[in-house]
Order: C-alpha cells, then sequence, then structure tokens
C-alpha cells in the first residue's frame, strides 16, 4: 500500500482555472489546501494564446500569463501546488486517501477539477501522422507551418480561434465545416470569431464535408474529404492537419469511485456535491459544464465548490 504522508483539510486534483479558483477560496478561507496538477498549473488555457472573454481583462490578453498571474495569487494565499498525478481516489467515512504514484495524502475534503483533453481523430492516418503534421495544439506546433496550407478540422470556438492563430504562419487555412452553410447548426462558435474568420482573406470553408482519410507517408501531405451530399472523396493538399473535434473527461482515474455518466463525465447535484460526502467537483469533466467548455465558468464552478466544501468542513 502507498504510504501516507501527510494530511489537508482540502485536496484539489487539476490546476486549471477551476482548480485554481477553489484554491483562491480555500486558501482565503485558511483552509490547509494541496492542489495536485500532473502538468503545468493553467490547463488548457496554456494551449491557447490570447483571451478576450475574462471578465474584467479590457483588452485580448495571453491566456497562459493570466493562469500564471492566478497561480501566484493561488500560492501568496496559502494554498501549495504540486506537480503529481493522481492516480486514485480511495473514499472513506471522514478522511478520503488521494493516491499518487509514489505517495499518498489524506484529505477531509476533495474537489475534483481534472477538466478534459481533446478528442483525437479517428480516421486512417490520423494516429499515425500526430506529431508529423496532425495536431491538436495551434499555439504549440502553428509555428512549423510558416508558408504552409493547413486545414482545420472542426468549426465551434476553440476550432476558429486555431484557426485564425495559424493565419500569422500558414500561407492559406481551411476549415472542414460537418453541416452545410445554410445549416444554422454548421458553426457552433461565438458570431464575433464567426465574423473574422469568415472575413480572412486566409480563410476559407470547406462545408458539408467530413474527414475520409489523413494521407502522408513521414509527413502530412493531404487529407481525403467526403462530401456529405454526394459521398463523393476530394483530396485537399495539405501540410498540416489541426484537430478540433470536442473533448473527453481526464476522469479514468476515478472509475469505480466516483460516480460518472455513460460519458466519463463526474455527476454532481447542483450544488456540485458527488454522492460521496465530502468529494465536490468543478469545471470541465463535470457533467453539465462541460457543456460550455468556458474558463469562466469552469473558475465560477471551482468557487462554488470550494465554499460548498468550507460548509462541509464546518458542519
Ligand atoms: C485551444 C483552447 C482555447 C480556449 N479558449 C478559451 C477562451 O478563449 N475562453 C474561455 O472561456 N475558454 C476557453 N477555452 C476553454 C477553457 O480552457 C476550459 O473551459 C477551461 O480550461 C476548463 O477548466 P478546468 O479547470 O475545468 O479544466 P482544465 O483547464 O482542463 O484543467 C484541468 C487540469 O487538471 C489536470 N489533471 C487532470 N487529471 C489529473 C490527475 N489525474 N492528476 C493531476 N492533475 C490532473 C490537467 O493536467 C489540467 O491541468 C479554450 C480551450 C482550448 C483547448
Amino acid at each position: 500500500m502507498t504510504e501516507t504522508v501527510a494530511r489537508h483539510d482540502v485536496v484539489i486534483v487539476g490546476a486549471g482555472p477551476a482548480g485554481m479558483t477553489a484554491a483562491v477560496y480555500t486558501g482565503r478561507a485558511l483552509r490547509s489546501t494541496l492542489v495536485v496538477e500532473k502538468g503545468i498549473p493553467g490547463g488548457q488555457l496554456n494551449e491557447t494564446d490570447r483571451i478576450e472573454n475574462w471578465p474584467g481583462v479590457a483588452e485580448p490578453t495571453s491566456a497562459p500569463d493570466l493562469m500564471a498571474a492566478l497561480r501566484t495569487q493561488v500560492e501568496r494565499l496559502g494554498a501549495e501546488i504540486v506537480q503529481d498525478e493522481v492516480l486514485g481516489i480511495e473514499p472513506g467515512r471522514q478522511v478520503h486517501r488521494v493516491v499518487m504514484p509514489r505517495r499518498a495524502v489524506e484529505a477531509r475534503a476533495i474537489i475534483l477539477a481534472p477538466g478534459s483533453r481533446p478528442r483525437a481523430l479517428s480516421t486512417e492516418g490520423a494516429a499515425r501522422l500526430t506529431g508529423r503534421g496532425v495536431s491538436y495544439c495551434a499555439t504549440c506546433d502553428g509555428f512549423f507551418f510558416q508558408g504552409k496550407r493547413v486545414v482545420v478540422v472542426g468549426a465551434g470556438d476553440s476550432g476558429l480561434m486555431e484557426a485564425l492563430f495559424l493565419t500569422r504562419f500558414a500561407d492559406s487555412v481551411a476549415i472542414v465545416v460537418r453541416h452545410p452553410k445554410e445549416d444554422p447548426r454548421a458553426i457552433r462558435a461565438s458570431g464575433v470569431l464567426r465574423q473574422r474568420a469568415a472575413s480572412h482573406p486566409k480563410i476559407r470553408f470547406l462545408w458539408n464535408r467530413d474527414v475520409a482519410e489523413v494521407v502522408g507517408e513521414r509527413g502530412v501531405t493531404a487529407i481525403r474529404l467526403r462530401r456529405l451530399d454526394t459521398g463523393e472523396i476530394e483530396e485537399v493538399p495539405a501540410d498540416g492537419i489541426f484537430v478540433n473535434v470536442g473533448h473527453m473527461p481526464q476522469t479514468d482515474f476515478l472509475r469505480g469511485s466516483i460516480p460518472l455518466d455513460a460519458d466519463g463525465y463526474i455527476v454532481t447535484d447542483s450544488r456540485l456535491r458527488t454522492s460521496v460526502a465530502g468529494i465536490f467537483a468543478a469545471g470541465d469533466a463535470r457533467i453539465d459544464a462541460h457543456r460550455y467548455a468556458q474558463a469562466v465558468i469552469a473558475a465560477g464552478e471551482g468557487a462554488t465548490a470550494a465554499l460548498e466544501a468550507e460548509l462541509y468542513l464546518a458542519e
């Protein structure tokens, strides 16, 4: 059994906007708080360039910088952030165990905020060419596509954000959309992004198509698209494919200990309480919140979960 090395009032799993906002609240409530983060604090916002819908920040601002400031705030308020991966939760009656590879800690309350990761493109060639032209992060890889032709798959907020970002580097950016142009569901992104993309000289939309195959030997050379009206396959030359086809919750480590829905999202009541007393959830990994997948909503849920945890601890 993994050795238990410490006990905290609150352990928070994940240091994205949800987990770090929760830590601001538990820190200010003077609860000993440990935040466990397997990657870089900031979560998914580290994968984007600018954010312009964070309340109170008047101009588009660097999303990683915003998250770095939130981290500083968390640490100033007394919460500790450690880099480690939570492998499992062992719920108890009064105290729960949080298990990591080399140690475990006890927590009187746990806030689960593990967020989500990009859903993989399952078509032929996509897995083989990931890292060789197929990318899930324009901020990370866009620089390598200077003067190239890229295709973005997916037309939600993050798809259009990535397409606009890629225009800095690429010569042309084509966006594959699964619906016809006149279908109101065609583009799920907000109006302002839609307008910007539609009027950008480097961007064009490939309507009513889905991806049949990613083509290339050592690197991507083209993408084969299926026209959804005729079934016809067409080949579009491309050097890079940026995939934005949704997200999956990072909740495998909770299977068997915390109720999840059929898609793996953490089930809670409206006060963000799981069915296990003292364990709460917030952000993109939680049922309902992932519908919106917005940083400010995740942060608001982090605050709610922390206030609920405080009520629970005070009782
Ligand atoms: C490219 C892109 C652009 C975006 N742009 C915007 C935008 O402009 N505006 C906006 O409002 N939203 C935007 N979003 C969405 C926003 O980033 C998310 O809604 C938000 O980050 C969700 O916060 P979260 O804390 O729930 O989860 P995440 O940000 O996913 O953070 C979860 C954290 O938990 C960690 N973690 C997971 N499992 C474990 C484990 N077992 N052990 C330890 N740590 C773990 C992860 O490493 C991660 O750091 C964007 C997202 C992307 C991908």
